[in-house]
């Protein structure tokens, strides 16, 4: 099905300049990089915002929350080291933007939104668009336990802490991205499976998340 927006010159312009500003940041991983640069940002957005479409900002999306910041989408993309055919749980759907770019990786992504309106509005526009990823409703800070395991879990809100219940849906050589911290700034952090009882967890860059909000979060 044709989207209704196009992507136009000048669009596709503003996105090879980001996926160079993205390079010069430390982003390496090629394929996340190409990721990034197939995605249509601007259909995101609302057509008289096209020119914050490739800033590399993060952008209000309604009902207090935002579309992801590109480089804070290719560093946690980045850190999942995601293979074709991954099965990836995403927690915190937002615009689908970080879904589209899963997807371009080749991930098969069950991905969870706790806000219905933007729930209602993902799942119009990323089919719209050719994403068909599997679309849940409702506290991802629990996991989809009927759907797991999982080879990567990403969560894109800021957690208080490290949802136990999340490791358990984790397959052993899996890997958790999610950021951690209080609600003014997060620590990314990935925590990986070594085996059924042993976890190895690393801390990296200090971000801003918004808040995950649930019974296994804020
Ligand atoms: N990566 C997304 C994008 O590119 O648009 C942005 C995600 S936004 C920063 C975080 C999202 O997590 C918000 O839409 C918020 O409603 C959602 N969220 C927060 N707590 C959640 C929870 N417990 N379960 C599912 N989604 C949650």
């Amino acid at each position: 099905m044709a989207y209704k927006f196009v992507d136009n010159y000048r669009e596709q312009g503003a996105r090879r300049k980001l996926v160079a500003h993205l390079e010069t940041r430390g982003i390496t991983d090629r394929r996340v990089l190409r990721a990034i640069g197939k995605v249509p940002r601007h259909f995101f957005f609302d057509e008289t915002f096209w020119n914050q479409a490739y800033k590399d900002i993060a952008f209000p999306i309604g009902a207090g929350q935002t579309i992801s910041q590109p480089y804070t989408v290719a560093y946690q993309s980045q850190l999942l080291h995601i293979s074709k055919g991954d099965k990836v749980l995403e927690i915190g759907t937002g615009s689908g933007y970080q879904t589209c770019v899963l997807m371009e990786l080749g991930a098969n992504v069950y991905t969870i939104e706790r806000q219905e309106s933007i729930y209602q509005h993902t799942i119009k526009v990323l089919p719209g668009m050719g994403y068909h990823a599997h679309f849940f409703y409702g506290d991802g800070s629990k996991g989809i336990a009927a759907h797991a395991p999982y080879d990567k879990i990403l969560v894109t809100a800021g957690a208080p802490f490290v949802p136990e219940i999340l490791l358990k849906q984790l397959k052993v050589g899996g890997i958790l991205v999610i950021p951690v911290g209080d609600e003014k700034t997060q620590k990314m952090v990935t925590v990986i499976r070594a085996s059924e009882t042993e976890f190895e967890r690393i801390e990296l860059d200090t971000f801003r998340f918004v808040p995950l909000v649930g019974d296994q979060a804020w």
